[in-house]
């Protein structure tokens, strides 16, 4: 592969005429590979907040109306991009707190079974919830190598629940939602799956692969906004069955009674905690709005033809250089990952230089996430080209000190 054939790949791209409305600019400046992490802004999302802002000074506390609807109104349609029928899915919270929310109402439902299931080297807010809660109720936290193989190995009578990320978020490792669904709902398990690097690029069928539980992201491949608000997905035949532990007013079956005892709204109201965040969900729904229009299936073609051109282009210029694959050729999510022993120092320099944004993962991994709505071709292949540069130029001028971020 050559750079002309990178740039006939844009030339044919039926999603090419998005990345104007992300304010990309064509020439000069870092390429920005992390749309993983936290994903541009659209002028729709602008206008959006905007819009918002001018909403709140006209309607001031009159228009909680129509914005109390909201989380539930943005959950619908978030959810038809991850598979959900509607009523299932609300926009609100965090995804930490989402996750919280539904690991604890699965693990108090199984109160016969001791163990619950996760993958060592899960991202780190999801291995803290769950031992916060294994901890709290007295269960095993039983974690086991990222393959289906070994998940599979894992289940039995005392697995309650399993909780994994569909998509790793180091490796981007996608794991086969419907085979672990199936596996673990025949041994009387429930399964909840974290969708942070899923939802908006990579194809999932939460109702169709029978998933029970599910939380996510909007600010990564969404776009957002970043610390815009997370997602919870409780399947329709856990509605009434399965109790989570915050219990606030906005969940509350009739909230302004006001009345003396907590009752659980019915469906999947009972999963709102205290005030939504209106301007931000008027962000996320404008964001929707963009991937629904360059639609998933777009998405996910573009996204895997990324992320091939970027495994051709890092096993001809990088691993020649000492670097290896992170990320499994075969069933992967939309981001690729690099691992090198100067990993730290080497994406400062791609930093510092301008050259690439990517991001460091301990101990030795730096991840490439080509947002496909906005990410040419071109900038895959230029991408690897600078990454190879730097390594070639040395990594000896570079102060290994770290920043609060990475
Ligand atoms: C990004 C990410 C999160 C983030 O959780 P927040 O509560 O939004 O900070 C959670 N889980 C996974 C797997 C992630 O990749």
């Amino acid at each position: 592969m050559d750079r002309a054939e990178a740039e006939a790949l844009d030339r044919t791209d039926p999603l090419a005429a998005f990345r104007v409305r992300f304010h990309v600019g064509d020439t000069g400046g870092a390429i920005y590979m992390d749309g993983n992490s936290l994903g541009r802004p659209a002028e729709e999302v602008e206008a959006a907040i905007s819009a918002a802002v001018i909403e709140w000074e006209r309607r001031l506390v009159g228009g909680w109306e129509e914005w109390i609807d909201l989380p539930a109104r943005v959950g619908d349609r978030l959810g038809r991009l991850v598979g959900a029928a509607p009523g299932q899915t609300l926009v609100c919270d965090s995804t930490t707190l989402n996750l919280y929310k539904v690991v604890s109402a699965a693990v108090a439902h199984q109160p016969g079974r001791r163990e619950v299931l996760a993958v060592t080297d899960d991202f780190p807010t999801d291995r803290y919830v769950l031992q916060s809660i294994a901890e709290g109720r007295g269960k095993k936290l039983r974690l086991v190598d990222g393959t289906e193989d070994a998940i599979e190995a894992a289940l039995s009578e005392r697995t309650a629940v399993v909780c994994l990320s569909h998509v790793h978020f180091t490796t981007g490792r996608r794991l086969d939602g419907a085979r672990i669904t199936t596996a673990a709902q025949e041994h009387g398990a429930l399964v909840i799956w974290d969708l942070a690097h899923s939802a908006g690029a990579v194809p999932v069928d939460l109702d169709g692969w029978g998933a029970d539980l599910a939380v996510g992201c909007t600010y990564k491949y969404l776009n957002s906004g970043p610390g815009a608000p997370g997602f919870v997905y409780v399947a329709q035949r856990h509605h009434g069955r399965l109790r989570q532990p915050i219990w606030g007013w906005f969940g509350q079956a009739d909230q302004f009674e006001m009345g003396e005892r907590y009752e659980p709204a019915a469906g999947i109201r009972s999963y709102l905690t205290g005030t939504p965040g209106i301007i931000a969900l008027r962000a996320v729904d404008a964001a929707i709005g963009v991937t629904e229009e360059a639609g998933l299936e777009r998405l996910w073609a573009k996204s895997q033809a990324l992320t091939d051109l970027l495994i051709e282009r890092i096993a001809a210029r990088l691993i020649p250089l000492g670097a290896q694959l992170a990320t499994p050729t075969g069933s992967r999510g939309a981001h690729v990952s690099v691992r090198h022993p100067e990993a730290w120092r080497w994406c400062r320099a791609l930093i510092e230089g301008e050259l690439v944004i990517g991001d460091f993962r301990p101990p030795d991994v730096i991840r490439l996430g080509p947002a496909p709505l906005y990410t040419r071709f071109v900038d895959c292949f230029d991408a690897v080209d600078r990454m190879a540069a730097t390594l070639e130029a040395g990594l000896e001028r570079i102060d290994p000190g770290k920043g609060r971020v990475t």
